[in-house]
């Protein structure tokens, strides 16, 4: 039933006031007492009184005091990231990563696998399985207080049932059921794409702790977008949209594996700069591309030292990055019209490269420029924004205070 229609009890505004407090402390914390009251509007006793009944559940802790002028300085609290803990796991098409994280998220103990469910899809569960084990292994004091498991994937999920679902580029053949594989313990399992477990990890932790409507354009092996609507991910009514990859930018362009043409994510997906790149080194004369990729594979972290030290190559292949993520960014404001728009994958690591092309781009193209300036970020969290929006799918069941902890 939608809870549209469902009322508050006493119970659930204790509960609810509590979560307030949480979110705000972790989003905009340390702050004091006062200042809880004065942003709340709740009363100075009733915050003493949630204050205190966090403090003793260990949930909060006393940082120091406020640096005001005058009177008796207010206390600081801020959110005991240490109450507890949390079990991420994240898919790639390349592989997967475990890991226990605190309420930060930060990362404490991580293990990753090379086994990729595309590839090899039975030994990278049995590898699952196993890696899952040796991180509740290393939790082992812990155990009581892991709050569940977050799991971000990189394609189509159906989040109540725990399942990934069958698509071409990573999940070949059949849809697949994660819960038998992670029964140890019997915790709660969370799972999201990966796009918007970042978008999450933004608002949490990132650069959008405030924002109310916000994109996350991710630019890494595949190509997506994590959408926040009024503080919500919004994924759509079959939760499957925030497909930005796959909207078509040349009619005539390459057939991708969705059997569109001409997707953006044929243009800009870290593989196909990839491969863009070792195309370029048959025509180049000299370049460092021609002779890493006569040595090894160009990776793209090579890419960016090319850039760093002037090959031409490299700058020109960043140069079309950027023009291609320009144009995805620009779809994305014409269509949602966000106060901010966070580019992160892998894409964002050539941030010195790629944003002065990405701004041009967006004064040439985007519709409203005259009316609207959304701000434009760079995810700072690299690769693992995608691990630790995992971790942050769990944080905020757990700071909404569905996990029945306070
Ligand atoms: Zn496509």
């Amino acid at each position: 039933m939608s809870d549209l229609w469902v009322g508050d009890n006493l119970s659930d505004v204790k509960v609810k006031n509590r979560s307030l407090v949480l979110r705000l402390l972790k989003k905009k914390g340390p702050l004091s007492r006062i200042d809880l009251a004065r942003i709340t509007g709740l009363t100075q006793p009733t915050i003493t009184n949630i204050v205190n009944d966090l403090l003793s559940a260990n949930l909060l802790q006393e940082v120091g005091v406020s640096d005001t002028k005058a009177g008796r300085k207010p206390i600081l609290l801020s959110m005991n990231d240490q109450a507890f803990y949390i079990i991420a796991i994240n898919f790639t098409r390349r592989g997967f990563s475990v890991a226990l994280c605190d309420l930060g998220p930060t990362i404490l103990f991580r293990r990753d696998s090379s086994y990729s469910l595309l590839e090899n899809t039975e030994i990278a569960l049995l590898e699952l399985q196993k890696e899952f084990i040796h991180v509740l292994e290393y939790a082992t004091q812990s155990l009581r207080l892991i709050l569940g498991i977050g799991i971000s994937v990189p394609g189509p999920v159906d989040a109540d049932s725990c399942t990934i679902l069958a698509h071409p580029t990573f999940l070949k053949h059949r849809s697949l059921d994660l819960r038998f594989y992670l029964r140890e313990y019997d915790l709660p399992i969370f799972m999201m794409p990966d796009a918007d477990a970042a978008c999450l990890h933004e608002t949490w932790s990132g650069e959008a702790r405030e924002a109310q409507n916000m994109v996350y354009f991710m630019v890494g092996e595949g190509v997506g977008a994590g959408i926040l609507i009024d503080g919500k991910i919004y994924r759509g009514h079959h939760r499957q949209g925030g497909e930005i990859g796959h909207t078509s930018i040349n009619l005539f362009g390459p057939r991708c594996v969705c059997g569109n043409y001409g997707c953006l994510e044929s243009y800009c997906s870290i593989p196909n700069v990839l491969k863009k790149a070792q195309e370029a080194t048959w025509f180049a004369e000299s370049s460092y591309l021609k002779d890493i990729s006569s040595q090894r594979g160009i990776e793209f972290h090579h890419l960016l030292e090319g850039a760093k030290m002037g090959d031409s190559t490299s700058l020109q292949i960043l140069n079309q990055l950027g023009q291609y993520i320009g144009v995805g960014v620009v779809n994305l404001i014409n269509l949602y019209d966000p106060e901010m728009v966070i580019i992160g994958g892998e894409a964002a690591l050539a941030q010195e490269f790629i944003a002065g092309t990405v701004d041009q781009v967006l004064e040439e193209r985007l519709l409203y420029r005259e009316y609207i300036n959304p701000r434009l970020r760079y995810s700072r969290w690299g690769r693992d924004v995608a691990l630790l929006g995992a971790a942050s799918i769990v944080l905020d069941h757990f700071i909404a205070g569905e996990l029945g902890r306070f």
